[in-house]
């Protein structure tokens, strides 16, 4: 993130990473880390972002000074990672997350800090023993003191049963969602399963989605994919399709090269693949288009999304199609609380627009999608 992130001073204690050797037993349920959005939108770090004064989801992770016990190899949290650096001072996905004690976070968002920005909040498990029971504390306390802001589950399928999810279900969790992010076996497999000694298993996923599917309904859960690991368009956008059938909907996030992570050096994924796997999910979730109506080339790239030309047009136009995806806010279905600000790209080179596209960003985004190499800083250097 392009932002400017200093300490402030607070009444509240927030820890920002820390190097080796210094970091704290802070441990969930008493401390939560948050996104640096998250922690700028309340107030608990001096910041601004590239054309957007907030996020509308509090995004929490559960922390433990000995991390997460997975391996995933695009993930900066994996356990290979313990050797050069303490846990706290890995990233999640490519921004900060700093630390601070959930009764504070609680009681800041009861007093407006957040300016009533907060119209969701998430915990995101990690792998770790405690990790299911701490995600139900931190549940219930949020419900007892904030049941208006509603709560999805970023879950660890590794370490649930159906029953959990019933539990969460009953205590008033709202969404409940599945990081599959690998969309064939073979990709999981290679970057989440045995190869890299990581303890996830595809079937357990894809049983999680559907269990989900079951307890929580249909538009009440969804799966996180990454897209530029290995799959083709085509791939991707029929996992898009499968979730879609059994109610759910899909969160997109464009593959970027965690340092420290083991696939640091494996390019992003192109821009036109992006946008047009972007345009294919929004259309699969919100347009009722299906993948059968779409046509793809011998390589899965999508040469015709199976709409009409002007209405495929005006949609494009209204730049939706190309927002972070993620679980809703208010007012919108379509559009996500969660805009995860600079969460899978830089302010010059977004690839999930954290704001509302304007035609300058459209332009841009049109010209990425005939395959030219432009960013998105183009739209605020063209005139
Ligand atoms: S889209 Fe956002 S709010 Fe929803 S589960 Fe994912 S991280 Fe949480």
């Amino acid at each position: 993130m392009n932002a400017r992130v200093e300490p402030m001073a607070t009444p509240v204690n927030v820890y920002p990473p820390v190097e080796k050797d210094t970091a704290p037993e802070r441990r969930s349920p008493e401390y939560v880390q948050m996104s640096t959005a998250a922690a700028i939108t309340l107030r608990l770090l001096a910041g601004t972002m590239h054309r957007t004064a907030c996020t509308n989801c509090l995004n929490l992770l559960v922390t433990y000074p000995e991390g997460c016990r997975a391996n995933c190899s695009y993930c900066g949290l994996a356990r290979h990672r313990e050797e050069d650096s303490a846990y706290a001072d890995r990233n999640f996905i490519r921004v900060d997350w700093p630390t601070a004690r959930f009764a504070d976070v609680i009681e800041r968002v009861q007093n407006g800090r957040d300016h009533a920005a907060f119209e969701r909040m998430c915990i995101s498990m990690i792998t770790h023993p405690q990790s299911g029971e701490d995600t139900v504390t931190l549940l219930d306390q949020w419900v007892a003191a904030l049941p208006h802001i509603p709560v999805s589950i970023l879950s660890n399928p590794t370490t649930m049963t159906y029953a959990d999810l019933e539990d969460l279900k009953r205590r008033g969790a709202d969404i409940f969602t599945v990081a599959l992010d690998a969309v064939t076996p073979e990709i999981f497999e290679q970057t989440r399963g045995k190869t890299v000694q990581s303890p996830h298993r595809w079937d357990t996923y894809w049983r999680a989605i559907e269990w989900a599917a079951e307890i929580f309904g249909p538009e009440k859960f969804g799966a996180h994919l990454i897209c530029g690991m290995g799959e083709t368009e085509q791939e991707m956008l029929e996992v898009c399709q499968r979730i879609r059938d059994l109610g759910g909907h899909n969160h997109l996030f464009a593959f970027f090269p965690e340092q420290g992570s083991r696939m640091q050096d494996r390019p992003p994924v192109p821009r036109d693949h992006w946008r047009r796997v972007q345009l294919g999910r929004y259309l699969i979730d919100y347009a009722g288009v299906r993948t059968t109506a779409m046509r793809f080339d011998a390589e899965g790239r999508v040469v015709d999304f199976g709409m009409e030309p002007t209405e495929l047009d005006a949609l494009i136009d209204s730049g939706t199609p190309f927002r972070t995806s993620g679980c809703p806010g208010r007012e919108d279905e379509a559009i996500s609380a969660c805009n995860r600000p600079y969460g899978d790209s830089s302010p010059g080179d977004i690839y999930s627009f954290p704001f509302a596209l304007n035609g300058r960003d459209v332009a841009v985004v049109r010209r990425q999608m005939a395959g030219e190499d432009v960013t998105s800083f183009a739209a605020e250097t063209d005139d």
